[in-house]
């Protein structure tokens, strides 16, 4: 069996999430083979066929071109696994991909069991076994849910170049609108999970981090709830962090949330349940109601 996995460089840059199609490869029991479009420095740290896709003339992201190139690939290694990223690149791509090879498509795979696929379902509370039945499978892989698998050594590079016109033509990045807080470069985050119960609970969170010298993070539910804005939102659709210091009060450790902040140095998670999640992740895990601990905690700070 073998796979073919689509990797990524944005802005010249090889992003390393590209190693986590290698960590899902390693635990479907596959072969490899890699394709990208992008800058050749630098080039991932992989030994096998890269099949190479040079940014300036193919665009570093074309739907038409690049479809072609992974199809053009696809009959030169006869892939079973067609592997993309969950980014906005390979949400985009894979279904194209899968529609022209008639192919069965499945997206944002956490797990790998015995050639079938774990995805999230029900708002990722619970897990979902699928098996598909065509001879070739495009799958997407959640950031954050593989871990990162560096062969090392040089790839064999087959150079691949765009033919035919395309429908539409990538004209540039835009940056962000700028978020009333960077957690990127905050050394400690204490985050509110939807454990802390209620909006009038944020302020004792906040006042924690504050205490502490760091920013309030939050998870997703927290977010959508509106008790703090996007920008303070951690996880795969909000930032991705890796502060000195973490707190996590009152969050239960979804695949999402972690793949957000688990490169974190030192992580203390307070939770009522002792088996929550986030305690395989945590350093310290505190048993314990969040609203009661932590402005304990706060106040022996202050002291
Ligand atoms: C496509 C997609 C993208 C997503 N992106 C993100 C993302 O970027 N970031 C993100 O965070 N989530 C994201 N999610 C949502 C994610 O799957 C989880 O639903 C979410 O992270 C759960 O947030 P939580 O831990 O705050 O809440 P819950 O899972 O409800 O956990 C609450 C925790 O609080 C504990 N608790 C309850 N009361 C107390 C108390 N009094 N004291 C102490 N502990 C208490 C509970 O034991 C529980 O562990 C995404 C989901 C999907 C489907």
């Amino acid at each position: 069996m073998k796979a073919l996995l689509i990797g990524e460089y944005r802005e010249g840059k090889l992003l390393e999430s590209t190693y986590e199609l290698l960590g899902f490869a390693d635990q479907l029991g596959v072969e490899t083979a890699m394709l990208m479009v992008g800058s050749e420095a630098p080039l991932p740290a992989y030994g096998g066929t890269l099949y190479l896709a040079d940014a300036a003339t193919c665009d570093e992201y074309n739907p038409d071109l690049h479809k072609k190139m992974i199809l053009e690939a696809v009959q030169k290694e006869n892939p079973d696994y067609i592997v993309f990223l969950h980014s906005s690149y390979g949400w985009d791509l894979a279904p194209r991909v899968a529609a022209a090879l008639t192919a069965a498509q499945v997206s944002e795979v956490i797990a790998c069991v015995d050639g079938s696929f774990e995805v999230g379902c029900c708002n990722a509370k619970m897990r979902r076994t699928v098996k598909t039945s065509t001879a070739k499978t495009v799958v997407t892989i959640q950031a954050g849910a593989f871990p990162i698998l560096q062969p090392g050594g040089s790839p064999i590079v087959q150079k691949l170049a765009a033919s035919g016109g395309a429908a539409l033509e990538f004209v540039g990045y835009e940056p962000a609108e700028k978020k009333d807080v960077d957690l990127a470069k905050a050394e400690v985050i204490v985050s509110a999970g939807r454990g802390v119960g209620k909006k009038d609970n944020i302020p004792t969170i906040a006042a924690l981090a504050k205490a502490l010298g760091g920013e309030l993070g939050a998870s997703r539910p927290v977010v959508d709830a509106e008790w703090v804005s996007h920008s303070h939102q951690v996880g795969t659709t909000g930032q991705t962090v890796s502060p000195k210091l973490y707190v996590a009060c009152g969050i239960s450790g979804a695949i999402q949330h972690l793949a957000g902040m688990k490169k974190s140095d030192f992580i203390i998670a307070i939770n009522k349940d002792k088996d929550a999640p986030i305690g395989e992740i945590a350093d310290v895990l505190v048993v314990a109601d969040v609203m009661q601990f932590v402005p304990a905690l706060t106040a022996k700070l202050a002291r």
